[in-house]
């Protein structure tokens, strides 16, 4: 691969679009932003309506051409298992590309990208194995089975957080059912996804199968979601630009796969080893800066423990490191967006008049190395009520809630109130407990004496207004492929159409 963060410094990128590295029809660029320094570090393209339908007309004809239609599934496995060898070979530079681009920790980044090829193998392995049935019908000399077939171009839009992994569990399915696909990326962290795009060339991918065009929201990716050619679109993202997305998408009435928001209950009872029990929450948390979906960052205590319990929390919360995310010592990078720091201290501040206490952090932080990235303290604010801004919105920065409970039914009552239900955690010795949390709480997943352990094996997804739709896992290749029914009559006798026999 020859993308490097050296080759795309200073460099101007180009969109996608047919296997090919395109100019913008506006011929504008957009400056991306390394995180750690605030400062401008690469150009890519700012795609306008028209750039968008070049795209999704290369899908189509992709999915239309017999090099991509009429290859076999297995051959489509080869290909996407081609593309996973090349990603491992590749994965310490994909993990530095992401790294300057979005600030995420490096060594959190290199290891997500020696991880990500395993996802790609597995779904490669599916590419053969997803299959129609045959159904046993009411009549005689007659067969009806389906067909297990590609839907067509798939829109997929992402965000700037962990964009080669967001993006995995839905292109890799696609890519092995034979569907064609338009990638809209942040335009806050494009880079490791135009350079996926050299490793999807060199696999062998037919020209067009995949496509990405770079810009903003409000015009490279409004045009995308609202495009007629598209079969299905796949959002990562807030809760608000989902909306308008789902409701773009009801005018050409084409599914979604909506995964937004959460702001998920991240419970503790009296019975927990404290100590192994604040890593759980620290890490559920604060790991890349408070900036994942699935950031346990309401954390309700058993009133027993809650004084013990916060004071363990303050004491590991002040020993995490932040620093360079290019630093092997650093536990917590920049955030990604000089926007993301503002809004956190924004809804800090607002916490505070609200009537909760910081008991950690609470501010930027006062160091000259710091002084000029996005840089924000791993937050512990105690005294804090479901009704606070800080616990009833998504603040997507590094930001924990506290507060008590005394019965289980509190608990319950205290999770489930929130519009989100995407994660939830449960520390407890007690299985009975745990498994009645399991049923009760509203959220797509839920974590029992541990946080964010996913699996591409499992899928994920959110319930209320963290979305709809599953990610990961063997149902995927169900919601990337159509069912058609087909019915054949062997009997060789066509009967009269007019004659209804009653039974
Ligand atoms: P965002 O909604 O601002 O942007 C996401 C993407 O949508 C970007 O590519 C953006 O350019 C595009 N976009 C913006 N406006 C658009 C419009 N009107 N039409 C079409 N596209 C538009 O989100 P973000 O700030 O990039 O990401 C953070 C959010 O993503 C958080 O809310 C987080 O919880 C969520 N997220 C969810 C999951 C999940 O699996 N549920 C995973 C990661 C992130």
């Amino acid at each position: 691969m020859r993308t490097t963060v050296t080759s795309l410094e200073g460099s101007r990128q180009n969109l996608f679009i047919a296997g090919r590295a395109t100019e913008p029809q506006s011929g504008n660029y957009l400056k991306s932003y390394d995180p750690a320094t605030g400062e401008a570090w690469y150009e890519f393209a700012d795609a306008g309506a028209q750039d968008v339908d070049a795209a999704v007309a290369a899908a189509r004809q992709a999915f239309a051409d017999p090099a991509w239609r009429r290859m076999t599934q297995t051959d489509r496995g080869k290909l996407v298992r081609r593309l996973a060898e090349l990603m491992l070979e590749h994965a310490d530079q994909l993990a530095e590309i992401e790294t300057r681009d979005n600030g995420k920790l490096i060594k959190e980044m290199r290891a997500q990208m020696r991880a990500l090829p395993d996802s790609y193998t597995y779904f490669a392995g599916m590419a053969d194995k997803l299959q129609g049935e045959t159904i046993p019908v009411n009549k005689l000399d007659m067969i009806n089975f389906t067909l297990r077939e590609p839907i067509g171009v798939v829109g997929m839009i992402t965000p700037w957080n962990s964009p080669l992994m967001l993006l995995t569990g839905t292109l890799a399915p696609c890519l092995a059912i034979g569907n064609t696909v338009v990638i809209k990326p942040s335009e806050h962290a494009t880079a490791s996804t135009l350079a996926l795009m050299e490793l999807i060339t060199a696999a062998g991918f037919p020209p067009g199968v995949v496509n990405v065009v770079t810009g903003s929201g409000r015009t490279a990716g409004d045009a995308l979601a609202r495009h007629p050619g598209l079969a299905k679109i796949v959002f990562t993202g807030s809760t608000q630009t989902g909306r308008t997305i789902a409701r773009n998408a009801a005018d050409n009435l084409i599914p979604c796969q909506m995964e937004l928001g959460g702001k998920s209950p991240h419970v503790v009872f009296g019975d927990v080893d404290i100590e192994r029990t604040v890593n759980g929450v620290v890490a559920g948390v604060f790991a890349a800066a408070g900036q994942t979906c699935v950031a346990g960052s309401r954390c309700f205590v058993e009133a027993g423990i809650y004084d013990r319990f916060v004071e363990a929390l303050v004491e590991r919360t002040r020993k995490i490191t932040l620093g360079h995310p290019m630093l092997e010592t650093s536990d917590i990078g920049p955030l990604a967006l000089l926007d993301q720091v503002s809004k956190v201290e924004s809804y800090v501040a607002s916490g505070l008049r609200e009537g909760a206490s910081v008991a950690a952090g609470g501010r930027r932080p006062q160091r000259e190395d710091l002084a000029k990235g996005w840089y924000y303290e791993p937050t512990v604010l105690t005294g804090a009520r479901n009704d606070m801004g800080f616990m009833r919105d998504e603040l997507f920065g590094p930001v924990v809630g506290v507060m008590p409970f005394s019965s289980e039914d509190e608990m319950i009552a205290l999770a489930n109130d929130t519009r989100y239900g995407l994660a939830s955690g449960i520390w407890t010795r007690d299985i009975d407990r745990a498994m009645r949390f399991a049923t009760k709480v509203d959220a797509g997943t839920v974590w029992i004496n541990t946080y964010r352990s996913a699996a591409f094996m499992s899928s994920m997804g959110g319930f209320k207004e963290s979305g709809y739709g599953r990610r990961g896992g063997f149902d995927v290749m169900r919601e990337f492929s159509r069912v058609k029914n087909v019915v054949l009559d062997y009997s060789g006798a066509m009967q009269d159409p007019f004659v209804i026999r009653l039974k």
